[in-house]
C-alpha cells in the first residue's frame, strides 16, 4: 500500500532527531573520491573548520534556511556532500531534492559526483539503489526516500513529489524563469511545502549585484561572516580584501604579489599563510543581523588550498579588464559584481606623458583652470585647450591651507595671474576659472568671485543628474553678488573619460600630460567608474569612487566648462600666435590685443581687456 505524502510527513515529524550532527557524521564516516576532490581520502572537517558550524546548522531543528554565499575554491561542493550524505544515512525521511543550474551540471552531479561517493563510502554503498526501474541519472531511491537530481531549467524536474531537504546549488547562475513556469528556486522550495521540518539550502558563488539571487538571500538571513584571531594582539576580526597587503614601488606602478600578507586591522600585524590557517582553525562565525534564515559568507582568505600570493596575482592579472575583474571578485572574493562600465586605469595615461619643460606645446593655445575646494587645501589644475578637442595638462597644484584664510585665497590669485611661456614665444594667462562653491566655503568662493568676474573667475555649482547641460550661467548674481555656473558633471565625466580612452596622440580628443604631473594625479584622475544599476527592475547609470581622492578629475571638468563656456576660436588663435602664420613673433603690445579678449567679444559678449 502506498502511504500519502501527508501520512509520510507525519511519520517524519514522530521520528526522534538524530543524535549525530553532520560534521560530526562526515568526520566518521566521509571518504572523498580521487575524481575530483583536491584531497583524496579521509575527509576531516578541521582542514575547513568554517565548514563546521554551516554544515550543522543544516541539521539545526531550530533553523529551516541555510544560505551560503562563497567564493570557489573553499570546500563548498565537499559540504553539500556531506549533508547528502547525512540525510540519506541518518534522517533519510522525506526525500531529497538537488537543483543544479544545467543539464550539464545535474548530469554531471549525478555521474561523476554522487556515482564516485557511492562508490567510496561504505554508508551509502549499502543503501543507495541500482535499481533499473527506478535509479535513472536523475533519481536514486534508498530507504526512507528518494535523491532527485534536477536542471533548474527543467519544469517537470522542479514540480515532482514532495521533498523534504531541498538543495539549490549555483542559483545565481539560474534562468530567470523556469519555462513559463516563474522562478526556479522558488518553484524548487514549493516542493517542500508540506513539510514542518523541511530544510532549505541554497548555495551559490554570486554573480552581478542588485540581480544576484545568493546575494539577495544572504542579506535576508542573519549574515554571518567568519573571524579570525590575530596571532599577534589575538583580537578577532573578519578578513576583509582590503586587509590583504602587498608591496608597490614608490611610484605605485610595479607591484610584488610575492610579498602579499594579511594584515591585522587592529594592531597592524603581518599575517603570514601559515599563521592564518592556523588561526582558521580557531575562528568562529559572527552574525551581523537578526533573521531564522542562517547566511554565511565565505571567500578564498579561508581556504587551506590557497596562498595569499595567489589571490593577488590573479587580482593583478584581471584587474584592468572588466570581464576579468567579474570573474576575480565573484570566483575569488565570493562578492557581487558591480557592472563597472567605464574603468580607466592610471599607469598607461602616467607612461605617456610629454616633456615640455617650462614652455607651454604649440598646440595650446587657451589656458583655462579649474579649483577644488577642500576644507584644508585647494586642488587647482591648468588646462591648455587647442584644436580638435586636444587638451594639454599644464600643471596641478595643491595649495595648502584653510579656505577661510584669506593667504590660501592670495595664493591662489597669483597662481592664476602667472603668465605662461608658449612655444611661440607668446605669453599665455589663463582666460577663465571655475572654482567649487559646493563645499563647506561656499561664502569664501564668492567672496573670492565676487570681483573677478571681468578675469571669467566664476563659482560653481556641479548638478549630478544625468542629461544636465555641460554648463549655464546664473541669469542673475544671487545675493552674494556673483553669477554661478551650473556645471552637469555626469556630462564632463562622460567626456573626459572617453577621451581619457583615445591613444593616438593626433586623434581627436586626446589629452597630452607633462611630466611634472606625479602619479597621484593619475590616480585621482581615475577615481570613479560608471556603475550599472538596477533600481526596481531598471537600469541606471551611476558614477561612483573607487579612490577617496577625485580632485584631478573634477578640477579637469570645471576647466572644461571654463573652456566651453569661453568657446574659443581656436583657427584664430593660431593664427595669431604663430609666428609662421603671423610672419613675425608678436609684441607685448600685440599680445595685449590678441585673441582670446576678441574670442570672448566675440562669441560671448563679455568684455574683458586685462589678461593679454
Ligand atoms: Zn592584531
Amino acid at each position: 500500500m502506498q502511504l500519502s505524502d501527508s501520512i509520510k510527513n507525519l511519520l517524519v515529524m514522530f521520528s526522534p532527531p538524530p543524535e549525530i550532527t553532520i560534521s560530526e557524521h562526515a568526520d566518521k564516516y566521509r571518504y572523498l573520491s580521487q575524481e575530483y576532490c583536491a584531497e583524496p581520502g579521509k575527509y576531516h572537517v578541521s582542514r575547513t573548520e568554517y565548514l563546521r558550524e554551516i554544515m550543522d546548522s543544516v541539521c539545526d531543528a531550530e533553523i529551516e534556511q541555510t544560505v551560503v554565499m562563497s567564493s570557489a575554491r573553499v570546500g563548498k561542493t565537499t559540504a553539500i556532500e556531506n549533508i547528502l550524505h547525512y540525510y540519506v544515512d541518518v534522517d533519510p525521511a522525506g526525500g531529497i531534492l538537488i537543483v543544479q543550474p544545467t543539464k550539464d551540471a545535474s548530469d554531471y552531479f549525478s555521474k561523476v559526483q554522487l556515482a564516485s561517493m557511492i562508490r567510496d563510502n561504505a554508508t551509502l554503498r549499502n543503501k543507495v539503489f541500482s535499481n533499473a526501474s527506478d535509479d535513472t541519472l536523475g533519481h536514486k531511491a534508498y530507504p526512507g526516500g528518494s535523491i532527485d537530481i534536477v536542471s533548474a531549467g527543467s519544469p517537470s524536474g522542479l514540480s515532482g513529489k514532495t521533498k523534504r531537504l531541498i538543495l539549490c546549488d549555483e542559483v545565481d547562475r539560474y534562468d530567470d524563469s523556469c519555462g513559463e513556469e516563474g522562478d526556479p528556486v522558488s518553484l524548487a522550495i514549493k516542493r517542500s511545502s508540506t513539510f514542518f521540518n523541511r530544510k532549505i539550502i541554497l548555495t551559490s558563488t554570486p554573480k552581478v549585484k542588485g540581480s544576484s539571487r545568493i546575494e539577495a538571500a544572504f542579506n535576508s538571513g542573519d549574515k554571518r561572516y567568519y573571524h579570525i584571531p590575530c596571532p599577534h594582539c589575538s583580537t578577532f576580526f573578519n578578513p576583509r580584501w582590503e586587509n590583504i597587503k602587498w608591496d608597490k614601488s614608490s611610484d605605485g606602478s610595479i607591484h610584488y604579489p610575492d610579498t602579499a600578507h594579511l594584515e591585522c586591522p587592529n594592531c597592524n600585524g603581518r599575517i603570514n599563510d601559515a599563521q592564518k590557517n592556523a588561526a582558521v582553525r580557531s575562528g568562529k562565525w559572527i552574525s551581523t543581523a537578526e533573521s531564522k534564515i542562517r547566511s554565511y559568507h565565505l571567500w578564498e582568505v579561508f581556504s587551506p588550498w590557497r596562498l595569499i600570493q595567489e589571490t593577488v596575482a590573479d587580482f593583478l592579472a584581471a584587474k584592468n579588464n572588466s570581464e576579468t575583474l567579474k570573474t576575480f571578485v565573484n570566483l575569488s572574493l565570493g562578492e557581487s559584481f558591480e557592472e563597472k562600465v567605464d574603468v580607466q586605469d592610471s599607469s598607461p595615461l602616467y607612461n605617456r606623458k610629454e616633456n615640455w619643460s617650462d614652455i607651454l606645446p604649440a598646440g595650446a593655445l587657451v589656458l583655462t583652470s579649474g579649483i577644488d575646494v577642500q576644507d584644508d587645501r585647494l586642488a587647482v589644475q591648468v588646462v591648455g585647450w587647442g584644436l580638435n578637442n586636444q587638451s594639454y595638462i599644464i600643471d596641478y597644484k595643491t595649495i595648502l591651507g584653510r579656505p577661510d584664510d584669506i593667504q590660501t585665497w592670495q595664493r591662489l590669485d597669483s597662481l592664476l595671474q602667472r603668465k605662461y611661456k608658449h612655444a611661440t614665444g607668446n605669453q599665455l594667462s589663463i582666460a577663465s576659472a571655475f572654482i567649487d562653491s559646493g563645499g563647506h566655503f561656499t561664502s569664501e568662493v564668492y567672496n573670492f568671485c565676487k570681483d573677478k568676474e571681468m578675469r571669467l573667475v566664476y563659482p560653481i555649482k556641479g548638478q549630478g543628474k544625468d542629461g544636465t547641460p555641460l554648463f549655464s550661467l546664473a541669469k542673475s548674481r544671487n545675493d552674494a553678488g556673483v553669477r554661478l555656473v551650473y556645471c552637469g558633471v555626469n556630462n564632463c565625466k562622460s567626456i573626459l573619460y572617453s577621451r581619457l580612452k583615445i591613444e593616438e596622440p593626433e586623434q581627436n580628443g586626446y589629452i597630452h600630460f607633462n611630466s611634472t604631473l606625479d602619479f597621484s594625479y593619475f590616480e585621482e584622475l581615475t577615481a570613479e567608474y560608471l556603475a550599472i544599476k538596477y533600481v526596481n527592475g531598471r537600469e541606471t547609470r551611476e558614477w561612483r569612487k573607487i579612490r577617496a581622492r577625485n580632485e584631478a578629475l573634477d578640477t579637469y571638468n570645471y576647466a572644461l566648462c571654463a573652456v566651453e563656456m569661453l568657446d574659443p576660436d581656436y583657427e584664430f588663435l593660431k593664427s595669431h600666435l604663430h609666428p609662421t602664420i603671423q610672419g613675425e613673433i608678436p609684441n607685448t603690445e600685440k599680445q595685449k590685443q590678441s585673441p582670446a579678449l576678441t574670442i570672448v567679444q566675440n562669441n560671448n559678449g563679455w568684455g574683458s581687456s586685462q589678461r593679454w
